[in-house]
């Protein structure tokens, strides 16, 4: 098989993948998903082995970093299956990373798995520490099982991320609450504007957008910035806090244009490869895994990736959201 780097129409290297491996979730996160999804039958999601599949094509591709996603990944049926494939990835020193984006429902129970195959890091996504909040948001999430994940992720030496989705009106009394708890528990801490996604009311979902520029003048209020220059090919740009020595990211997809440097594409877990988040092109990866070779597959990566748009068209800008997307979080993964 030809395995030449993954390169786009705008010189950019593609090594960064997150997939998805379910649409289904153990909570309704208000800004993610309706109340009563409709999941999708189960022959539509690629199975575990087709899942390895596709992902091992694209690691032979030049996929350096995975990252799982859903929904809630840890809610598929059997997915320590899954990990324990790509961990082979990482024995091999073919993957340098293997993570994972979850709610953290589940993370008490497969932490010390996700160790053991060498999963390093996890991005926990909680929005408030406070337990009402948490089950309003969350919806059917309960916030002390989370921190008990939490708790386990860290003892089975797992280094945590938390993601927080700034919400105005919800969170925004709780920024320095948050940071505080981070660094005394040794977390990492990114905010999230919210975007345009799912099915939510246009109305609602403007007066939820609380802009990081706001928030990051808030933390410049209390501690002293330095801008960090690091970069990971994606939408977010960290800051250290000089007092704490905490480092804190923001996650900007709407204010902040970062197409530039994208390195990353999406798969969702019917096998629909998005080159952009942002933009409805994308490619049907699971008819050619249905029926055909890995070779033939890797050509198909190849063909969507040289259509890779130069940008997205997120903007809230003009009062109205345009370039708003109908499907949801979920269905291609956070
Ligand atoms: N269930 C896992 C979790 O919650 O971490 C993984 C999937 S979830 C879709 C991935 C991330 O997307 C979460 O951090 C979540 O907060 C974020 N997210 C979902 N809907 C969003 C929206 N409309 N705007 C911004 N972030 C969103
Ligand atoms: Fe589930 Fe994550 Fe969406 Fe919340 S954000 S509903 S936890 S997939």
């Amino acid at each position: 098989m030809e395995t030449a780097p993954l390169i786009d129409p705008f010189a950019r290297e593609i090594s960064y993948l997150r997939v998805s491996v379910t649409d289904r979730c153990d909570f309704r996160c208000t800004y993610c998903m309706a109340e009563h999804m409709q999941f999708l039958p189960k022959r539509d999601l690629l199975t575990l082995e087709e899942l390895d599949r596709l992902c091992s094509t694209f690691i032979r591709l030049g996929v350096r970093k995975l990252r799982v996603t859903g929904g809630e990944p840890l809610v598929r049926r059997d997915i320590m299956t899954f990990f324990r494939a790509m961990g082979r990835h990482l024995e091999s020193g073919a993957l340098s990373e293997l993570t994972l984006t979850t709610n953290g429902s589940q993370l008490a129970r497969f932490a010390g798995d996700l160790a053991a195959v060498g999963v390093r890091r996890v991005n926990v996504s909680l929005d408030t520490l406070d337990a009402d909040r948490f089950a309003a948001v969350t919806r059917w999430g309960r916030l002390p099982q989370v921190l008990e994940g939490i708790r386990a992720a860290k003892a089975a030496g797992l280094r945590v991320k938390i993601n927080t989705v700034a919400l105005k009106g919800f969170n925004e009394d709780e920024l320095f609450r948050l940071v505080d708890w981070c660094g005394a528990e040794g977390h990492d801490l990114t905010f999230i504007e919210v975007m345009p996604m799912g099915e939510m009311e246009e109305a609602d979902r403007l007066g939820q957008y609380w802009p990081l520029t706001d928030l990051r003048a808030r933390l410049a209020g209390r501690y002293r910035l330095i801008d960090l220059t690091e970069r990971t090919g994606g939408p977010a740009r960290y800051v250290r806090l000089q007092e704490t020595g905490q480092k804190i990211g923001f996650i900007t997809p709407l204010s902040h244009n970062f197409c530039e440097s994208c390195n990353r594409v999406r798969v969702t877990c019917t096998g629909e490869l998005y080159m952009c988040l942002g933009q409805e092109d994308r490619a049907d990866l699971r008819s050619v895994l249905r029926a055909s070779d890995d070779a033939a597959v890797a050509a198909a990566i190849r063909a969507a990736i040289s259509h890779k748009p130069k940008g997205h068209d997120f903007d809230y800008s003009r009062a109205r959201i345009s370039g708003q997307m109908s499907r949801h979080m979920s269905h291609t993964g956070g």
